[in-house]
Parts: structure tokens; C-alpha cells; sequence
């Protein structure tokens, strides 16, 4: 097997446990930060249907107890109501560390809250990761290269990002979580990974958590004009989240580093994706043009060539075909609204 590109007295320990790439040896016990959010929640289903053995540790700020309540009879599965800002002691081979809000409505709510999430929440889950010999991987953001001057993005990109705005605690947030990684990496020869993640769509989606897709779906399901901010010019690149889980449980696999993309390099206007759900769900929807918010991002799409050559990963759901599936979900739960 190669070894990762480090070689600290603390990488021997973790070497003999290191079986060769695609061998492993269950059931492991992971931690997932943020795991009863709408991609947490996907990653914990897959890895308990590998075998593994889950610990979520989560403060339900924008996660729901019923996106894990299917597991809690499991005794594989353990469930903790905890702030990653605080510092917690587990014993566990695997962290993936997603806790934080993802959407723009949710981490501008409490800005401070957010930076010390991406900053201090990071920081203990290294901690943690230094202490017990565990790999560590950091959902980090495409947001990172900020408002893009290269297009696509590749990650040798450093980005344009505004350090002062109102989206900074996100995205300087996230960029400080990828320089803390790299130092504990670096510096305490903990073993890391890095995922840049594109904007991600599918069923548990907070139906109002202000996203455009959620958005689009809810606002068109419950007959409502579908909100187009700015001129509807600006572009997104949409991934289903079933690849989005595979690509993490395959880079934590891997004897890479990253930073990677991961992301469904299609890319589409606001005003394509309107059309998309239209034609998927109502073909009488409308739009209606709302002001922009501060700082949007002009365009966005990866480049996957790295993920491609080096992890073998590519995602397989268009927007096309993973629309339906997150539609039947939010119908089910605005229906239940209802009542
Ligand atoms: P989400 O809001 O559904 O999930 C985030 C989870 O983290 C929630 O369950 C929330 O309760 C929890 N959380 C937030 N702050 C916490 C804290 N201080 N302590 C403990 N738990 C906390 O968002 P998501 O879309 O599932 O995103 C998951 C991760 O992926 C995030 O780190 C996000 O930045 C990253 N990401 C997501 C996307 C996307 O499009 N979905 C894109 C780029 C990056
Ligand atoms: N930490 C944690 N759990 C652990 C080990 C550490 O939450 O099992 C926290 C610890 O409280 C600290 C952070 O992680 O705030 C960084 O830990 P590290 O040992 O790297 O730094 P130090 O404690 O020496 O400042
Ligand atoms: N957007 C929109 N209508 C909405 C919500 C968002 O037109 O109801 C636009 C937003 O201005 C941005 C894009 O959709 O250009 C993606 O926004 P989102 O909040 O989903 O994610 P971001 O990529 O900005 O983090």
C-alpha cells in the first residue's frame, strides 16, 4: 500500500492498521459531525449499510433527529447532542467533520456562531483526530474560491474571496478549517482529507432552508412563483447527493490528501434550473425576479479532473434524473405539513 505523502512516528501506528486500497477491515467506528443534516444523514445510512459502527455528534441547529430516527434502534448507532465548539472524547478510527450550516440563509443568522464553528469546531475535532490516531476528513466548500476569476475551478485555484462581507464566516471560515487541517496534518502528522464540495441537492433538504433548489421544488410544489434572484444569469453546478457520499467514503479510503472537487460539472443558470423544475414538476410554474444578495458568486462549476484520475470518482446522477427523486421526497413532507 502506498503511504500517504507524510511519515510521523504517529503514521507507523496508524499503518498497521492500514489494509491495501479497498480492503478494509469492519466494522470500523466512525464519527459524524453534522450527521443528522440533509448530507450527513446520507453518509451515516451508507457507512451502517457497510457495517460500520456511527456515532453522530450533532446540536440540531439545522439538523432534524428524524433524518437518523431510523437507526437509533441499531446498536451500531449512537447519537449525541453536542456543540463541536466544545471539546468532546470519543474513541474512533474515522471522522468525517461536516458539522456546520451550509446554507447562506442559516450561516448568516448567527455569523459569529458559524466562524467559531468552522474555526474552533475544527480545531477540537483535530484535537480529537491527534489524540486517538483517527483519520479526519473536512467537508470543505467550493466557496472557498469565492467569487471565481478562472473557470472551472481546479483546486490548484486560490480563490477571490471578500474577507470582510457577509458570506466571510462561511467562506474564510472554511478556508481557515483547510489551514488547520493541513497544519495538524503537517504538524502533529495527522492523517487528512480534504473535500471541496459543490452545491449539493436531494431529499432532507430543510424545505426552507433557502438553497436554490429546495427553494424551486418547495416554492413550485406548494404553487408558489419561484424566487430568480438578480438577473437568473448567474450559474450553479448541481450534484445529486448519493455522489456526493460516494466521493467522501472514497477519498476517506484513499491515500489522498486533496484537496478535491466534488462536484456534477453541468452547469446551469438560475434561470435553466427554473426551467428544469418546471418541466419536472409543474409546467404552469413562473418565476418572479427578487434583488440579489451581497457577494453572490457569478459562476460556478469544477474542474473534476483530479477526482477523476486520482480517486477513479465521477458523479453519475444528472440533474435531469435526480430531480424526481428529491421532488417525491418534498411532496411527502409538505403534504404532511398539511395536516
Ligand atoms: P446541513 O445544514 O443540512 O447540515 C449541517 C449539520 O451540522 C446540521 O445537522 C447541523 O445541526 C450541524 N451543526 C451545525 N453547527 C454545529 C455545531 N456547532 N455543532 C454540532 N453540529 C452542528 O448542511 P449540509 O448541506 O448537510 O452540509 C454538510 C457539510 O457539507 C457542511 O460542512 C457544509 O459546509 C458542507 N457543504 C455542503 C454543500 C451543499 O451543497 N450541501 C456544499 C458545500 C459544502
Ligand atoms: N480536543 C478534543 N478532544 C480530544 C482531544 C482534544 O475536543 O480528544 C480539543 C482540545 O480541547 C483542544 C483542541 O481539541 O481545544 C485541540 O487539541 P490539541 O491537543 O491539538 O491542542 P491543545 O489542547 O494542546 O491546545
Ligand atoms: N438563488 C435564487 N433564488 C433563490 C435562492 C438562491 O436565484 O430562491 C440564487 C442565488 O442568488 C445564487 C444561487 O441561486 O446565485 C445559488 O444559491 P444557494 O443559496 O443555493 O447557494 P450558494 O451557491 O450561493 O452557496
Amino acid at each position: 500500500t502506498p503511504l500517504s505523502s507524510s511519515s510521523s512516528p504517529r503514521d507507523t501506528v496508524a499503518a498497521s492498521r492500514r489494509l491495501p486500497v479497498g480492503v478494509r477491515k469492519p466494522p470500523l467506528r466512525v464519527v459524524v459531525t453534522g450527521g443528522a443534516g440533509f448530507v450527513g444523514s446520507h453518509l451515516v445510512d451508507e457507512l451502517l449499510a457497510r457495517g460500520d459502527s456511527v456515532i453522530v455528534v450533532d446540536n440540531f441547529f439545522t439538523g432534524r433527529k428524524e433524518n437518523v430516527a431510523r437507526h437509533l434502534a441499531d446498536p451500531r448507532f449512537e447519537l449525541i447532542r453536542h456543540d463541536v465548539v466544545e471539546p468532546i472524547l470519543l474513541e474512533v478510527d474515522q471522522i468525517y467533520h461536516l458539522a456546520c450550516p451550509a446554507s447562506p440563509v442559516h450561516y448568516k443568522f448567527n455569523p459569529i456562531k458559524t466562524i467559531k464553528t468552522n474555526v474552533m469546531g475544527t480545531l477540537n475535532m483535530l484535537g480529537l483526530a491527534k489524540r486517538v490516531g483517527a483519520r479526519f476528513l473536512l467537508t470543505s466548500t467550493s466557496e472557498v474560491y469565492g467569487d471565481p476569476l478562472e473557470h472551472p475551478q481546479k483546486e490548484s485555484y486560490w480563490g477571490h474571496v471578500n474577507p470582510i462581507g457577509v458570506r466571510s464566516c462561511y467562506d474564510e471560515g472554511k478556508r481557515t478549517a483547510e489551514t488547520l487541517t493541513m497544519d495538524y496534518h503537517r504538524g502533529a502528522g495527522v492523517e487528512v482529507r480534504i473535500a471541496r464540495i459543490f452545491n449539493t441537492y436531494g431529499p432532507r433538504m430543510c424545505l426552507d432552508d433557502g438553497r436554490v433548489v429546495s427553494n424551486f421544488v418547495a416554492q413550485t410544489l406548494r404553487k408558489q412563483p419561484m424566487t430568480v434572484y438578480g438577473d437568473g444569469k448567474q450559474t450553479r453546478s448541481f450534484q445529486y447527493v448519493s455522489d456526493l457520499v460516494d466521493g467522501l467514503i472514497t477519498l476517506m479510503e484513499s491515500e489522498h490528501i486533496g484537496p478535491f472537487n466534488l462536484g456534477n460539472p453541468g452547469e446551469f443558470t438560475m434561470l435553466e434550473l427554473a426551467q428544469v423544475v418546471k418541466e419536472t414538476i409543474d409546467p404552469s410554474a413562473r418565476v418572479e425576479f427578487k434583488p440579489n444578495t451581497a457577494d453572490d458568486p457569478h459562476m460556478r462549476k469544477p474542474d473534476i479532473s483530479k477526482a477523476k484520475s486520482l480517486l477513479h470518482w465521477e458523479p453519475k446522477i444528472s440533474l435531469k434524473q435526480g430531480l424526481p427523486r428529491m421532488v417525491s421526497d418534498f411532496q411527502k413532507r409538505i403534504m404532511d405539513e398539511k395536516r
